[in-house]
């Protein structure tokens, strides 16, 4: 289906182009990434002419090929020890209450990056105290040690994205492993923090797989959880299957919700980090 035009409830209106370039020019200027560039979310005129983003520390390259993600792969950088105090200074400077930090996938790195996750928490937290943080973590292959290392920075909401159901992983996240990250989210729920977690649909799942995801997340202990429209990025991507409707994502909403996960947020536009600081 690339190639095609999106339906109408997938365009989105022009927003303020001097915000956005002011967002960009300082994000230049920090030498700061986000992935909301990195990944070409579709939202990124709304969250930047609002003066949010969401960082990505750990370079630009990662070290997996997710079939449907406009990330770059390639060599990975060497670590910036001062990319955390950066950040910090940017969330100052913009005034955020409310921030996420997510990353690349550092398989190459003995702990996967979690030492600068915990860096970039303990700085935001040192130049804005009053200002809550999310993290968008990779599955740090499943290393316990990791997790803790991030976890123990006190995140006021992890977030580990499921992404699609389990029989899709092999052709659209051939490196992750969904037990594995199901394990993830699992192991967060011991530090009493929101646990948050996210599907794409239109990727070629069923709704009774989906229903399954749903039921996996729960039982282990997600309170979160956001859906949104698998958009392919080109024609070398996975290809969509089929666009899910508006009433579609605001029934998964109302599933999602009765079958007791706190916050939900569906719809074709929904990404992970959209709107986060009404979900915590
Ligand atoms: Fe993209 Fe994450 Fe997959 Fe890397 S691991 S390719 S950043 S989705
Ligand atoms: Fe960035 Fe998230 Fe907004 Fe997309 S939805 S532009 S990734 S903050």
């Amino acid at each position: 289906m690339n190639g095609t035009r999106h339906p109408h409830w997938l365009v989105r209106k022009a927003y303020d182009e001097a915000s956005i370039e002011k967002m960009e020019s300082m994000l230049n200027s920090a030498c700061l990434a986000t992935v909301c560039q990195s990944a070409h979310c579709p939202n990124l005129g709304e969250c930047f002419s609002r003066g949010t983003a969401t960082f990505m520390i750990l370079g630009t390259q990662c070290t997996r090929n997710c079939r449907f993600c406009t990330v770059d792969t390639g060599a990975p950088s060497q670590i910036d020890p001062l990319e955390p105090e950066r950040i910090a200074e940017t969330v100052k400077t913009l005034g955020l209450k409310f921030v996420v930090v997510t990353s690349v996938t550092r398989d190459d790195l003995p702990d996967g990056g979690a030492a600068q996750f915990a860096h970039t928490l303990e700085q935001v937290r040192i130049h804005c105290p009053g200002t809550k943080i999310e993290v968008l973590v990779p599955d740090f292959k499943g290393s316990l040690a990791s997790l803790k290392t991030v976890l123990n920075a006190r995140p006021d909401m992890f977030n580990h994205n499921i992404e699609t159901v389990p029989r899709l992983y092999e052709s659209v996240r051939p490196q992750a492993i969904y037990r594995r990250s199901l394990s993830v989210l699992a192991y967060a729920t011991w530090y009493r923090v929101p646990v948050k977690s996210g599907l794409m649909l239109g990727l070629g799942e069923t709704k009774k797989e989906v229903h399954r995801v749903l039921k996996d997340l729960k039982r282990v202990g997600c309170t979160h959880l956001t859906l949104g429209q698998y958009l392919a990025p080109s024609d070398h991507h996975f290809p969509i299957d089929r666009y899910v409707s508006p009433e579609e994502f605001q029934d998964w909403e109302t599933i999602a919700l009765e079958m007791g996960f706190k916050g939900v947020m569906s719809g074709p536009l929904v990404r992970s980090s959209y709107l986060a600081h009404t979900m915590a």
